[in-house]
């Protein structure tokens, strides 16, 4: 982690209460002399509509680290530094605890369509602000412009459907066994969340757990990734601007496994949601325990696609593209194994490799880019660990298959053939731009193939029969399937992983139980 002092500023311990505002941020912002002409002119276009924030969010006040203490955010494109956010920890974590909490016993009381209000609200000015999200998306995360753009209208859906949902958190009259006696269920909010989210999807991750969580009255503590900070920060501001109440949503950023245990010792934190890798989520769900917390974790996944011999060519190559190189490889859904039957194997790597020559990678701020950078060094080094354990197990490289001319973390689109189950490319997500071709002979052996994994977030199939659909779907460990379509996710449906993949869903009329608590209330002696 990158860490720079802060001049001048000093250490602060305060209680939530009295949390100071700090002076402008223009001190954290990097002269946009040093950036690029293209990021210098994106930085300006965000800056002139006040969304580049750069300190933490507590009890409705912009703050910085305690001790002073900043991490440098940086353009994987380019390597250059866009701003230094504040390194927090464990004190900082437990003000925005203090203030969720006093927040909460106001925010749950709103009504319902007040909530609702101040959602929609919110999900109007992130609409209006929609370049400017998307080109800090691009700026921190690296994913192309189109791509970041359609990632602001995605994370603005959780808030929409949630705003809507709010209305709709019916509780039950259940016939009673007694004359005398009424009984009830009540939906209540759980109170203080702990969100914790990954760097790939810098908005989305973060509204598709606010959004509920805001919807039913629970306050939350959002902890972004020291990779994406900037995103999440201008989505709180907007959130404030729409008339969220300070203290509803608060955002802390720095120390991560100090800020995840602040959160996990909290008894005042009733929730903990998660969005990351499985080796993270299974600590936090194992540091819930002592209070016990409600958990929902969204891990990752090692998703199969698998194309039938009857498959449709066109569509199993356009489906099974768009679900392996979204955002380069780094998406919890990704296709990380294509299994291809045998009669069609050859005909459908032809076209598949046709279409990823087709892929343009570069800087995400340039129109034509189709593929951005990974996220860091150590991603690259990940993929290149994967390529070479699979090479030297018997696969070929039939695309690509190093790091691309553009330096940085940019790595080639590639296509490895003749992949099996004894590789890394086979058994754990690689988590960037490598598309493992494996073959197979029958129906049964596909689907043994797809389940042979802990992983059971994402698969997809391409076939044409109706029948095959419905059979494999119903037989793949998954919490996701894709049939003939390799890009599924949307607000209305559910969202989540079986196995290690997770647990809960998000999104959709059943993400919002995770954020509710039942009461039932027996009224006796009613005559
Ligand atoms: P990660 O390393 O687990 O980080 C996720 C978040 O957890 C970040 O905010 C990180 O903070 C924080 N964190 C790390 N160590 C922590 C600790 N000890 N205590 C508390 N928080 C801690 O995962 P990632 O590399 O960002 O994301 C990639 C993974 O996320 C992949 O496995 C992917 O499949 C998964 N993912 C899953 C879904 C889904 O919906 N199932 C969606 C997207 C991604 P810092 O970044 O500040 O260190």
């Amino acid at each position: 982690m990158a860490m720079a002092m802060m001049t001048m500023r000093r250490a602060v311990a305060l209680g939530a209460r009295h949390i100071p505002a700090a002076p402008a941020a223009s001190s954290r912002v990097v002269p946009l002399r040093h950036m690029s002409a293209d990021a210098g002119a994106a930085m300006e276009k965000i800056l002139s509509v006040g969304l580049l924030r750069t300190q933490g969010l507590i009890a409705g006040k912009w703050v910085d680290a305690y001790d002073g203490k900043t991490i440098e955010v940086q353009n994987p494109a380019t390597g250059e530094v866009l701003a230094n956010v504040p390194c927090m920890g464990s004190r900082e974590t437990s003000d925005a605890i203090a203030s969720a909490h006093s927040t909460f016993y106001s925010w749950s009381k709103f009504t319902a369509s007040e909530r609702s209000k101040a959602l929609r609200k919110w999900y109007d000015l992130i609409i209006s602000h929609k370049e400017e999200l998307a080109l800090l998306m691009t700026l921190e995360q690296g994913k192309p412009m189109k791509e970041a753009l359609g990632e602001v209208n995605y994370g603005a859906s959780f808030i929409e459907y949630f705003a809507e949902e709010a209305k709709r958190i019916y509780g039950d009259i259940i016939p009673s066994t007694l004359s005398d006696r009424r009984l009830l269920v009540l939906k209540q909010p759980v109170g203080v969340v702990g969100a914790i989210t990954p760097w790939n999807f810098p908005l989305a991750m973060i509204t598709r757990k606010v959004g509920p969580a805001l919807a039913c009255g629970c306050t939350v503590v959002v902890k972004p990734s020291e990779f994406t900070p900037l995103t999440a920060l201008a989505a709180a501001d907007l959130a404030l601007q729409a008339g969220i109440p300070a203290g509803a949503l608060n955002v802390v950023m720095g120390n991560a496994p100090e800020i995840g245990d602040a959160l996990l010792q909290s008894t005042q934190v009733r929730k903990i949601t998660f969005t990351g890798s499985t080796a993270v989520g299974k600590k936090l769900m194992a540091g819930s325990a002592n209070t016990v917390k409600k958990v929902s974790l969204e891990l990752g996944g090692n998703a199969p696609c698998i194309v039938f011999d009857d498959a449709d060519i066109d569509v199993a190559v356009k489906g099974s593209l768009a679900a392996k190189f979204r955002n380069s490889g780094q998406t919890c859904v990704c296709a990380n194994r294509i299994l291809v039957q045998e009669g069609i194997y050859e005909k459908f790597a032809t076209a598949f490799i046709k279409a990823v020559q087709s892929l343009k990678v570069g800087n995400g701020l340039e129109e034509s880019t189709s593929q951005g950078p990974l996220i860091n060094e150590a991603a690259v080094q990940k993929v290149e660990k994967f390529i070479n354990d699979a090479t030297s197990k018997g696969a070929n490289v039939m695309l690509g298959g190093k790091r691309h001319s553009l330096g940085m973390s940019f790595y080639e689109p590639t296509v490895v053939g003749n992949v099996s189950n004894d590789m890394l490319l086979f058994r754990e997500e690689v988590f960037g731009p490598v598309a493992p071709l494996i073959p197979f002979k029958t129906v049964e052996e596909a689907v043994n193939m797809a389940n042979d994994t802990n992983a059971g977030l994402a698969a997809y199939i391409f076939t044409k029969s109706i029948p095959r659909s419905w059979r494999v779907s119903e037989s793949l460990e998954y919490g996701l399937v894709g049939v003939n379509e390799g890009i599924i996710s949307t607000e209305v449906a559910p969202f989540g992983g079986v196995k290690q993949s997770g647990l809960g869903r998000e999104g959709s009329k059943y993400g919002i139980d995770e954020y509710l608590e039942l009461k039932y209330i027996c009224m006796g002696n009613l005559g």
